[in-house]
């Protein structure tokens, strides 16, 4: 037996409200980065199953679906959200199996799940359309907004459940149906999730779950007939490659892509504020955020005195199991990802960064059986035209870069393709909102870093992203818009 349950659990598909084998006949492994254990087989869907899936979301989306109204829709929603709660642990087990996430930021991330579930149900019945005033004597005019049809919902490895979720609940609320895909690497959650779901009496085809690859899945998905929309987390040649297709379909998309995001400290920044903010902004998840802060900004008379207290901090966190509360610090989630990274702290040493921390694989007993520990990794005489500075690792691996004055900063953090995220670190509030509005980012922290919450718009400016997920844009995104004219 596994600590996570039965040896090479195996799972099914879930589409139509029934559990499936995949067409294919086929499974592939999924293995715990901690361990090493390939603990569960992931189905290997394919064009059938995705047909299959899409049929039956456009049924539901015809039929019963479309009779509940936006109060009933809402009381469901919160039924998610319930069973959720009430299944934290169970779900944080196999997302720490499955990502390497620690147990305890696995459980944080499943409660948020279940935020996001009633956040999106209190919306789903305050969506208002407006009369507008025609310029034809005895007209009247409204807008109103409408569900699109099926959706998909396609993630990454990093926040497997969060990420899927998220996007459904959304969806869901707006009155869509949805066909999801979890990456390859991370299925286990979401498929976990489909036996909780299948107890809460949906009508079938609402939600299904296919898995398997970004070809032949995620190609077919978005490239269906009857698909309407797509939300799209994940790396920006997947989402270029569903931008391509998404725009063959003539469908919209929203796309949340990477980042190399610039945290900046000014000297008249709170230090014992930013020094820990600055090591926690790249040490989350050893590194595995989108939002990482990967690019630390710090102004050159600050410079030495701040990187020595940096580099004592980022010492103090414990790596280890992620199953033990102790841990600060796990492995990376997937083997190629871990090999990815290795490359790229090569590349930074070949083109002259200095590596002042870690910039290996940590080699201890405690890194478990996979042994796919990096050690937190600092560069500093990094310049922003190296390739460290200006591409996403989505590793523990930080470039500290030294500017001058406000301008330079400005001019570095908006110095890469990217414009995801950044982080300001001041005590002057003029100093912050000038900065705030010139930085091309599409969050900006102040005095803190990577705080979010599901009532905020979040998206990516520049190729960071399209559209936008959570708040209010989040649900219109998945609704369409109509003028209606009575004269
Ligand atoms: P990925 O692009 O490889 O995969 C994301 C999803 O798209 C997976 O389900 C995958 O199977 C699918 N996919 C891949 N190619 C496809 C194709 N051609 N057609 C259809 N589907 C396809 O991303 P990843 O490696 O799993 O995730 C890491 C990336 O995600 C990083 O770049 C990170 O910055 C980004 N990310 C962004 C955000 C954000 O909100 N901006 C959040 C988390 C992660």
């Amino acid at each position: 037996m596994s600590e996570y349950g039965a040896k090479q659990q195996k799972f099914q598909v879930y589409y139509n409200g029934e559990f499936h084998d995949p067409a294919s006949g086929g499974w592939f492994e999924t293995t715990d980065p901690y361990s090493g254990e390939a603990w569960g087989l992931i189905p290997k869907c394919d064009k059938r199953d995705v047909n299959a899936a899409m049929a039956a979301a456009q049924k539901a989306f015809e039929g019963e679906w479309s009779q509940f109204n936006a109060f009933q829709r809402e009381k469901m929603l919160n039924r998610v959200a319930d069973i959720i709660e009430d299944n934290i642990e169970r779900l944080a087990k196999i997302e720490m199996a499955d990502n390497g996430r620690l147990f305890m930021d696995a459980q944080m991330q499943i409660q948020h799940t279940a935020d996001c579930f009633r956040y999106f149900a209190g919306w789903a019945n305050k969506i208002e359309g407006h009369l507008t005033s025609s310029e034809l004597p005895g007209a009247f005019s409204y807008t109103q907004y409408e569900p699109r049809g099926v959706v998909a919902a396609l993630s990454p490895w990093n926040s497997p459940l969060v990420l899927t979720l998220k996007k459904v609940a959304t969806a869901l609320a707006a009155g869509n149906t949805v066909v999801a895909k979890p990456s390859e690497f991370t299925s286990g959650s979401v498929l976990e999730f489909c036996k909780l779901w299948n107890q809460l009496g949906f009508p079938p085809g609402v939600f299904n779950v296919l898995t398997g690859f970004g070809q032949d899945v995620g190609d077919p998905l978005v490239s269906h007939p009857d698909m309407k929309y797509v939300g799209f987390t994940g790396g920006n040649v997947g989402g270029l490659a569903v931008y391509k297709a998404a725009a063959s379909n003539l469908i919209p998309v929203h796309l949340e892509l990477g980042g190399k995001s610039a945290n900046i400290v000014f000297p008249d920044a709170e230090m014992d504020k930013a020094i820990p903010g600055a090591a926690k902004a790249i040490m989350a998840s050893s590194g595995q955020t989108c939002v990482a802060g990967s690019r630390l900004l710090l102004q050159e008379d600050m410079h030495d005195e701040f990187v020595e207290k940096l580099l004592e901090e980022m010492k103090t966190y414990k790596m280890g199991n992620p199953a033990d509360p102790a841990t600060q610090y796990g492995p990376i989630t997937t083997r190629p990802q871990f090999e990815l990274i290795l490359d790229k702290i090569e590349i930074a040493k070949n083109q002259g960064g200095r590596c002042v921390l870690g910039g290996k694989p940590w080699e201890h007993p405690d890194a478990g059986g996979a042994q796919q520990f990096i050690e937190p990794t600092v560069f500093v005489d990094v310049t922003n035209d190296m390739r460290i500075a200006q591409e996403e690792v989505f590793g523990p691996v930080l470039s500290v870069i030294r500017y001058k004055d406000e301008e330079d900063a400005i001019k570095i953090a908006n110095g890469t393709r990217f414009g995801l995220a950044a982080g300001l670190w001041t005590t002057n509030l003029q100093r912050a909102m000038r900065m705030s509005r010139r930085l091309q980012a599409g969050t900006v922290w102040l005095n803190n870093y990577r705080i979010f919450s599901v009532t905020n718009p979040f998206g990516g400016h520049k190729d960071s992203g399209v559209g936008y997920e959570s708040g209010l844009e989040g649900i219109k995104e998945f609704m369409q818009k109509k003028s209606v004219y009575i004269w």
